[in-house]
């Protein structure tokens, strides 16, 4: 079986740095925001190009907090409303909820698969005051636009980053596209940990001291509360494993280019639809994302032949029991897309030879 995803492989390749990092670890003792979670977010602050990066438990958290750092500076107040794609992973949508904010879901671009900008003006009331952007797959959504769009209605802009890591704009890196960026570094993202873990990348002082706070209980001196904090704290053990990781993230996404290269290629059966790759937008390939109308055959037509693929995602936010004020909502381009995609394997620990049968399998389906 080809799996869609081989963690345990995937960080094998660093079995070494890790012990290492572990032996370390527990001769020092120091197990809560010690220097590994200082180093990483200094490293991770200059790849990305930022002044600060905020460690912080998870990729959800990283968004609630952006929204609850900018609620605590008065830049946004409950009901706001904050304009989100349609077609996304649901945390962005729930992260949006659980700050109190309201979220307004916009259809994607179909060719691009992200949020389309044309279509967020008509979106903007008096109570607008940011956009969620997602670069969903692993390709930056139009953040030129998305930030052209805000400067003129005087809207925040916010990245989720949590399929992008690397990924490169006009020589900035995702996480320095606009006011603030959210991680995940779920051990399948590009870019993943060995358990949970999330960053926040910013240039905002105010915001960045904020974020120091409020994941550590709204409290900068111990014992001393300024805010209603959360315990978000990166992790210091998988902040060791990212510090061993970080180094080579950027052959990692090269990888995956490269087997996105083959697939663009070399798939060539017109039942099957494969992604528009904008070459100016440096896509870091998270998912290889496939449409076909014939999804159900397909899917089980490749795991018969010996390949694992998944759906992302099966379900869109707003037809999710979760979020049943929304279920009525029509917003058909999104919920298109749910019917036909299909994620195929793509990994820097996919060997060329898998690579070479997936497309067999695929050009004889
Ligand atoms: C994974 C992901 C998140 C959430 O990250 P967690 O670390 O799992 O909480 C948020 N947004 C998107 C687009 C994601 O893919």
């Amino acid at each position: 079986m080809i799996p869609f995803l081989d963690l345990k492989k995937l960080n094998s390749r660093y079995e070494a740095a890790f012990q290492q990092k572990m032996k370390t670890f527990l001769d020092k003792g120091w197990y809560v925001l010690g220097d590994e979670v200082g180093e990483f977010e200094n490293q991770f602050a200059s790849y990305c190009g930022t002044k600060y990066c905020v460690g912080v438990g998870n990729g959800l958290d990283a968004l609630v907090l952006i929204f609850k750092a900018y609620i605590a500076l008065g830049k946004l107040q409950k009901g706001d409303e904050i304009i989100v794609p349609a077609n996304t992973f649901i945390a962005s949508v729930l992260a949006i909820l659980q700050a109190d904010l309201v979220p307004v879901l916009v259809e994607p671009n179909e060719v691009t698969y992200n949020i389309e900008p044309n279509l967020i003006s008509e979106k903007i009331t008096p109570k607008t005051k940011g956009i969620l952007a997602v670069h969903l797959y692993g390709q930056l959504a139009d953040m030129e636009l998305l930030n052209a769009i805000a400067k003129e209605n005087d809207l925040l802009v916010i990245e989720d980053a949590a399929q992008a890591h690397g990924a490169i704009l006009n020589k900035e890196r995702a996480g320095n596209l606009a006011n603030a960026a959210a991680f995940s570094f779920y051990p399948g993202k590009n870019f993943g940990a060995l358990g949970d873990g999330g960053a926040i990348t910013t240039n905002d002082n105010e915001l960045a001291e904020v974020l120091f706070s409020l994941r550590n209980y709204g409290s900068k001196v111990k014992y001393e509360n300024d805010y209603i904090g959360v315990n978000s704290r990166l992790d210091e053990i998988q902040a060791a494993f990212l510090n061993v990781k970080l180094p080579h993230l950027d052959a990692d996404n090269e990888k995956r280019r490269a087997i996105a290269k083959r697939y663009m290629t070399e798939v060539k059966n017109e039942k099957i639809s494969l992604p528009v790759w904008d070459l100016s937008k440096n896509h870091v390939f998270h998912l290889f994302v496939i449409r076909t109308k014939e999804r159900a055959l397909l899917q089980q037509y490749l795991f018969d032949n010996g390949i694992q693929t998944v759906i992302h995602y099966p379900i869109p936010p707003h037809k999710q029991k979760a979020l049943k004020d929304w279920n009525q909502l029509s917003l058909p381009v999104t919920e298109k897309i749910y019917e036909e995609v299909l994620s195929l394997p793509i990994s820097p620990v996919i060997t060329m030879g898998e690579v070479d049968f997936i497309i067999t399998i695929l050009n004889s389906f």
